[in-house]
């Protein structure tokens, strides 16, 4: 093996580990946002059932003052009804009109508590109204909690078989890349995160945007030695002609290399 294809064999080896740590990255990103997400799903389920039960809570306290209310009114009857037979017991023109103005007063605290009884029983019914309307909320929401929960659980065990492959990947290729030039790799990933080998692309270097030198261009196509962007430091390599894929930005999501500041 020459040793213009050991080193291509090395960078092209190096840039797989790279898209594997940052895939890695994302993989392990969006693992701890599920949770999240399913709390997410299940606090509007929880926020709706609660609106129910206090709905519900709210009505049946609205019930029982009707039903005091309906007492309160058989009361009055029943003083309506015993005033009135105590007719036959008045003897003077003056009790006569002392028991009309009792009547009087039975009557009207009678329609008072039927108009208090009739707002009671429109207040109960528009509560029975919103606890139809919340129970279907509440069914959707259900619903829509399981089916979530379900799928994200599924994303979950995709996102742990995926993260599996690709770690058992990662073990492979390590041992494969000379130590020295992992022990680099891994040193400007620790300060440059994402990017730690870069390709040069019309002329520049692709972490860092800066003009190459002709002379290093040259030799970095040649491939004789391991050569490092004057600016940013990052391990430059010369592109095959497929181009790699996207790989992550420092936050997790996929992008093209940033200029370094
Ligand atoms: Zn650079």
């Amino acid at each position: 093996m020459s040793e213009e294809t050991g080193l291509k064999d090395q960078l092209e080896q190096l840039v797989r580990l790279q898209e594997i740590d940052n895939r890695l990255v994302i993989l392990k990103g969006e693992m701890a946002r599920i949770p999240e997400r399913i709390e997410t799903a299940r606090r509007f389920m929880v926020e709706t059932q609660s609106q129910l039960a206090q709905n519900h809570a709210e009505g049946e306290t609205c019930n029982q003052r009707k039903r005091e209310k309906e007492r309160d009114l058989e009361t009055c009857e029943e003083r309506l009804s015993k005033a009135r037979n105590r007719q036959n017991e008045i003897k003077t023109n003056k009790e006569y009109q002392a028991h009309l103005q009792e009547i009087e007063a039975f009557k009207v605290e009678k329609g008072r508590v039927e108009e208090e009884l009739l707002a009671l029983m429109e207040r109960l019914d528009l509560y029975k109204r919103k606890e139809t309307e919340l129970a279907q909320t509440v069914k959707a929401a259900e619903q829509k909690f399981e089916s979530e929960q379900q799928q994200l659980e599924k994303q979950s065990e995709a996102l742990k078989a995926e993260g599996g492959g690709v770690e058992k990947e990662r073990e492979v290729i390590v041992p494969a890349v000379d130590p020295k030039l992992l022990k680099m790799y891994q040193k400007i990933k620790s300060l440059h995160r994402a990017w730690a080998v870069v390709p040069i692309r019309h002329g520049i270097c692709g972490g860092c945007h800066m003009n190459i030198p002709p002379q290093m261009i040259t030799e970095v196509r040649a491939r004789q030695r391991i050569l490092t962007c004057s600016q940013c430091q990052r391990i430059l390599y010369w592109p095959s002609s497929v181009e790699p894929p996207a790989a992550i930005n420092e936050a997790g999501s996929p992008q093209a290399p940033a200029a370094s500041s």
